[in-house]
């Protein structure tokens, strides 16, 4: 991790703040980067479209492909306040993003950013047939994690997304 990665993922929670700073607005921010170019910078858009895969990171990979009219984003770097959710850590496979970088991990939040129970989604980065891909959390981890639900928090059941 460098003081690139730091810069990138201050811009990604700067994005992920444009929705405030109470987590049930679900602030959560993604970045792609391509040789030292922001190429797509989008905030979680579930509730506003509405459409239940508009995940920050999921938003930035439509929009960096549209951008650079091109199917793969090889040499790219996707940075996220949150640790990538499972489809957010396929299409990161998919779109064949050279390296993920997120802020807050599993362990820092409550479940209910998360879907399922015991499967650790990072190792589908592991697992995948590529291997030109990584993955590295804690850029900036606390910062990040101040902007979601902690682990402890007793939540209503309209705000358990994963229910
Ligand atoms: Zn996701």
């Amino acid at each position: 991790m460098t003081d690139e990665d730091e810069r990138w993922m201050r811009r990604a929670i700067a994005v992920a703040r444009s929705k405030g700073s109470d987590p049930a607005s679900a602030p959560l921010g993604a970045v792609i980067v391509l040789d030292g170019r922001e190429i797509a910078a989008e905030r979680n858009q579930t509730k506003e479209l509405p459409d239940a895969t508009a995940h920050a990171e999921m938003m930035a990979i439509r929009r960096a492909c549209e951008g650079l009219g091109e199917l793969e984003l090889r040499g790219a770097t996707l940075y996220s306040t949150l640790q990538p959710c499972g489809m957010c850590t396929m299409a990161s496979i998919w779109s064949k993003v050279g390296r993920v970088v997120y802020g807050a991990g599993r362990a820092d939040v409550h479940a209910m950013y998360f879907e399922d129970r015991h499967i650790d989604t990072l190792r589908f980065i592991d697992d995948a047939y590529r291997d030109d891909i990584t993955i590295e959390g804690g850029c900036l981890r606390s910062e990040c994690a101040e902007l979601y639900y902690p682990p402890d928090a007793d939540l209503p059941p309209e705000e358990l997304a994963n229910m």
